[in-house]
């Protein structure tokens, strides 16, 4: 099991295997979060962190999205903020932060052994990974694709940070 830089254990599938939903669930709850989905009035996802002095543990809100895919990555994204970002969030550092949630999730769902065995990084065979894990994508353009695309564009992104 590897470490995060933060000192959490990492869950046994990241960056070997392709996770499912309830992989990622599974984790927040070994983590000690709690994951709330959303009723259709909430757009946007949000992390609030745990006040342990209080026994309040962190919550992870995901809105409730029709599309799988953008279901999975709204929760690693929630995810990677409990994982990096465990206490206080300064407004200052919220940028950079959201950077680093998205860049936690497009290496959750895209796992860097699979990239090494095939060693196909590219936007296009991430986005058939994403495809073929996920959510079947339609090959017209549309919020799925789109989606895909950005999380593609994050993960090969971090594939070249990492080789540089
Ligand atoms: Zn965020």
């Amino acid at each position: 099991m590897g470490r995060s830089p933060e000192g959490v254990a990492l869950p046994h599938w990241y960056g070997l295997h392709y996770p499912t939903i309830e992989d990622l669930e599974a984790y927040a709850w070994e983590l000690g979060a709690k994951v709330v989905y959303g009723n259709g009035n909430i757009s946007k996802g949000a992390y609030f962190p745990a006040f342990e002095d209080y026994g309040i543990p962190a919550v992870l809100v995901v809105p409730n999205h029709s599309s799988h895919l953008a279901q999975i990555w709204s929760l690693a994204h929630e995810l990677g903020h409990l994982v990096l970002h465990m206490g206080y969030t300064s407004p200052w550092t919220r940028a950079k932060q959201e950077t680093q949630a998205e860049r936690w999730a497009a290496c959750a769902l895209i796992p860097e052994a699979r990239i090494r065995k095939y060693e196909n990084a590219s936007l296009d065979a991430f986005i058939a990974a994403l495809s073929a894990h996920f959510e079947d994508l339609p090959l017209h353009d549309c919020p799925q694709r789109k989606l895909a695309g950005k999380i593609a564009r994050i993960r090969l992104k971090s594939v070249i940070q990492e080789v540089a």
